[in-house]
């Protein structure tokens, strides 16, 4: 408990010595980011694929990539987005300064998950230095090669006092949520942001809950099956099913099935070879537990392909399931492996009905042709994003905020979003002391007149 107080207490010491409030000294630390990544690429690289079974490509494209693009589109407009921001005045404020200044909270936990280990502390960090805040960042136990190289490296390029990292599973996390933060940033499963969202209410600290659930797609009739069945293996099986946004079960009229079915298995061909486990672009299950987990779903199931593993390895092949019954335990909870289920829905408004009884998911599919179609999905349902004809792309625009709704989460981040999120927008007012007579009328004492005149 001594060491995470002495921790909290360090970072908000040197938050409140004022350094980290200059745009200077913020842009400062993003360069030394940056320059962090790039240098120690093959270290960020190798620790990723220790975790996740990852080659160098995939890697680099999924966690680099994005880091880097943040940290340049940040430094670039930081200064527009930190800078104050004037409202409409009226009669009484019209030789007034109004404005909106964007002002750091204090200190802030970032707690990462391990699916994307690297990239899910770093560009939440990018945004909460940005911010001008001080930072404690708590990268997840499970990927513990990733975790510990990010604990080895931040204290090498950016202020240690400003920034330090914590490393550690339940216990840890557990004792450092009794501090007093200035804003929670989590990533995770529901169950622990409830855990999370409860600690942080003893300090009335606001919560930004990055969680997962079970993201629908939906394929009409009226569809290039080809396409749209490449685009949904690619989301489903990258990173071997352990994406939040990935397509969690596809809905589709009965009379598509099969044909999704031999499009998505011919893709899985294109992408993996004859051999998918000695394809360098498939990964493994973080873990044993994680790995019997997702193979207890495949129990009572019809597999049209796939079902293969390996417990030594933590492989489990790409995986479709057909003719899924909505109430199978494959239905209940996030799949989180690379395990696809084919439900079938005789409508779109089947298909809408259906999205509707479950949770609000954090990412919606839907693959057609009509964009009538399409726009009737989403004024219909909620989703924390959605992409059409396509899967997981909506979080890689920059402009739109990434985040869930309902038991999906609650705030967003990336790009303004992530400096707003890491913000307080304080209203600002600032009159001089003269005209006092335009003051009179609320003054007391109170008259009819005062009011006609
Ligand atoms: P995890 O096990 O790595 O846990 C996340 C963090 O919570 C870790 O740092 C861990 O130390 C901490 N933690 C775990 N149990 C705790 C407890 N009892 N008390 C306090 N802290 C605790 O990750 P996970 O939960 O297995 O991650 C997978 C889930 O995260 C999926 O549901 C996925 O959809 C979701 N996810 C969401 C996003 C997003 O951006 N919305 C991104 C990635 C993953």
């Amino acid at each position: 408990m001594e060491r995470m107080q002495q921790v909290v207490a360090r970072a908000r010491g040197a938050f409140n010595s004022g350094r980290c409030r200059s745009l200077e000294f913020r842009l400062q630390q993003l360069k030394a980011l940056e320059r962090m990544v790039r240098e120690k690429e093959k270290e960020i690289l190798a620790a990723i694929k220790a975790d996740l079974h990852k080659c160098g490509h995939n890697a680099y494209s999924h966690e680099i990539l994005g880091v880097l693009g943040e940290l340049a589109l940040t430094m670039d407009k930081l200064p527009s987005w930190a800078a104050p921001r004037p409202v409409k005045k009226n009669l009484l404020t019209m030789r007034d300064e109004a404005y909106i200044c964007p002002e750091p909270l204090g200190v802030v936990l970032i707690i990462g998950a391990w699916n994307y280990p690297f990239v899910l502390v770093m560009q939440p960090l990018i945004g909460a230095i940005a911010a001008g805040n001080a930072v404690v960042v708590k990268p997840s136990e499970i990927s513990e090669n990733t975790a510990q190289l990010v604990a080895d490296l931040l204290p090498q390029y950016l202020d240690r006092e400003l920034y330090p990292v914590v490393t550690g599973g339940v216990p840890e996390t557990t004792e450092l949520l009794t501090q007093r933060f200035d804003h929670i940033l989590y990533t995770g499963n529901s169950a622990v942001g409830k855990i999370v969202m409860a600690a942080a209410a003893k300090h009335l600290t606001p919560v930004t809950l990055e969680l997962g659930g079970k993201s629908p797609c939906y394929i009409d009739k009226d569809c290039d099956l080809a396409v749209a069945c490449r685009r949904i293996t690619w989301g489903k099986y990258m990173n071997c099913g352990q994406t939040c946004i990935a397509p969690d079960y596809i809905l589709c009229d009965p009379s598509i099935q099969s044909k999704v079915v031999e499009n998505i298995k011919a893709t899985l061909q294109e992408f993996y070879g004859e051999d998918v486990k000695s394809s360098p672009d498939y990964e493994r299950i973080i873990n044993k537990r994680h790995f019997r987990r997702v193979l207890g779903l495949l129990e009572g199931q019809k597999i049209a392909h796939g079902g293969e593993a390996d417990e030594a390895s933590c492989f489990i092949a790409p995986t479709i399931l057909t003719d899924v019954s909505p109430e199978s335990k494959v239905m209940e909870e996030e799949i989180f492996g690379p395990v696809l289920p084919i439900l079938t829905v005789r409508s779109v408004e089947e298909a809408i009905e259906f999205i509707n009884r479950r949770e609000k998911p954090l990412a919606l599919y839907v693959f057609s042709n009509n964009k009538k179609l399409i726009r009737r999905v989403i004024s219909e349902t909620s989703s924390g994003g959605v992409t059409a004809n396509d899967v997981i792309m909506h979080s890689l625009v920059p402009d739109l905020p990434f985040g869930g709704v309902g038991n999906s989460g609650m705030g967003a981040y990336h790009g303004k979003h992530s400096f707003e999120t890491f913000s307080h927008r304080r209203a600002c007012l600032i009159k001089d002391l003269k005209m006092e007579v335009v003051n009179k009328l609320r003054y007391p004492p109170s008259s009819q007149k005062k009011v006609d005149w």
